[in-house]
């Protein structure tokens, strides 16, 4: 399939989740995951592919009637790596003074004998139509006629009276090097297309990126409020729910349309299999969660999105180049100065919003262990350094007269006393990993009992073996 058809097909088919499922119920909505259209307001904002391939052909054919096909303008190219030939150049910002606005120009590098075009290669039209530029822009500026041996300095001197593209004269070759530039009318229009709905698609992303952000922060405020483990015995046991849904959505890095897809599904499969949903025990718990995938599915919808548009954009500057061997594939992406679109950051960057607001509201052991005995670091001490331990490994530390602090080898240990204890740190984990906590400490007492009573201590009362 052509991608022309591709990509229409691509814009009608994609989204994300009706509204219609969303107002389900968690679990059905689960079952329900199917694709919506996208919203007209993207699908007028996509990347015109088929009004900027009929511009091409106008780009293409008014090429064509100078002389400048793709071919002699892949020769000239070519030409322009052997030492002693220059081809051409085409810059596409024309202006670097003015604005951000592209504009595109074509110089040609030709060699002039007695006002005439001496390169072997070229057609006799595309010399015709060559000593017809260079000669009629050289008597419209009055300018001396071209002498051979012009040096560079000279040529340098004269920069401040005329634009150095019209009257550099380069001496690499007995034959003097014109610029001539190529007037041309499709290009800019072209450039102009393309140019200004990549800009329309950044402020649409910007303004998208900036809803999901707000809605991240509040999935984030409702995950607060309602996990807290002071809430009660049903925000616990949620509490623990969301560990092991969250665990399961483990990676939030940057991935493909296609991987995200994927993840998500299997996601919500093993979230289904696992009755994650209907154990949520608080109702407020399980609208969170419907609010958790439709703020996945949105990300995925915006990150498909920008996907096909910036395919979209890669293969209608390839037909360019192709088309004309002007070489734009790669110096568009530069020249454009896209934020968002061609850069690819939007959707990345929401997904670390979700790990940072989201998912962070739903504390993980792993990020409070005791980098030692690997246990939860109770009591915790916060040594000088900021690093945290359990007091049981700091002592232990302290009797072997150790100085250096094992994660950053900070002069620290020895200096550690009550003063470090962190109060706020004890009281956060005893709130949100209560039954570690317990564990915690009697298995420091247990080995405190053991250091003082001997191996054979028990923490049990009276215990027979
Ligand atoms: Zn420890
Ligand atoms: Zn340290």
């Amino acid at each position: 399939m052509k991608f022309a058809q591709e990509f229409k097909k691509a814009l009608q088919r994609e989204g994300g989740f009706t509204q219609r499922e969303t107002a389900l119920p968690p679990q059905s909505a689960l079952l329900t995951y199917c694709f919506a259209r996208l919203p007209q307001r993207w699908i007028d904002s996509a990347i015109p592919y088929g009004q900027l391939k009929k511009c091409l052909k106008k780009v293409t054919r008014e090429l064509e009637t100078i002389g400048l096909d793709r071919d002699t303008l892949a020769q000239l190219a070519a030409s322009q790596t052997s030492a002693g030939d220059l081809g051409f150049h085409y810059d596409l910002d024309g202006e670097p003074f003015n604005s951000k606005h592209l504009r595109p120009r074509l110089t040609i590098f030709v060699h002039l004998k007695d006002g005439v075009v001496v390169d072997a290669k070229l057609s006799p039209a595309t010399r015709d139509f060559l000593e017809k530029v260079a000669i009629g822009r050289a008597e419209q500026q009055a300018q001396p006629a071209i002498t051979p041996d012009v040096d560079h300095e000279s040529s340098a001197s004269d920069d401040n009276e005329a634009p150095a593209s019209e009257t550099d004269c380069i001496s690499v070759t007995p034959c003097p090097v014109r610029q001539v530039e190529i007037p041309l009318v499709f290009d800019g229009e072209f450039f102009d297309i393309l140019q200004n709905d990549v800009f329309e698609l950044d402020t649409l992303q910007g303004e998208e990126a900036e809803r999901l952000k707000g809605e991240i922060a509040s999935l984030g405020r409702t995950m607060t409020r309602t996990t807290r483990p002071a809430n009660g015995k049903k925000a616990r046991d949620d509490m623990a729910r969301w560990r092991e849904i969250f665990e399961l959505e483990s990676d939030h890095g940057a991935r493909t349309a296609a991987q995200a897809l994927k993840q998500l599904q299997w996601f919500q499969q093993e979230v289904l299999q696992r009755k994650h949903v209907q154990n949520l025990r608080l109702s407020a718990s399980r609208e969170a969660f419907t609010m958790f995938l439709n703020l996945n599915a949105m990300l995925l919808q915006n990150l498909k999105f920008q996907e096909i548009n910036q395919l979209a954009v890669t293969k209608i500057l390839k037909k360019f180049d192709k088309r004309t061997s002007l070489g734009v594939a790669k110096t568009f992406p530069v020249a454009v100065h896209s934020e968002r679109l061609l850069a690819g950051s939007v959707a990345r960057d929401l997904c670390a919003q979700v790990s940072s607001e989201v998912i962070a509201t739903v504390p993980q052991l792993d990020d409070y262990l005791c980098p030692i005995c690997f246990a939860v670091a109770y009591w915790p001490i916060r040594l000088q350094c900021e690093h945290v331990f359990c007091s049981r490994c700091l002592v232990k530390m302290q009797r072997k007269s150790e100085r250096f602090c094992p994660l950053c080898r900070g002069d620290v240990i020895m200096r550690a006393g009550l003063d470090n204890f962190d109060k706020a740190r004890a009281a956060f984990l005893r709130e949100y990993f209560p039954k570690e906590v317990k564990e915690k400490v009697k298995a420091n007492e247990l080995e405190r009992g053991k250091e003082i009573f001997g191996p054979d201590y028990t923490d049990g009362p009276c215990c027979v073996m």
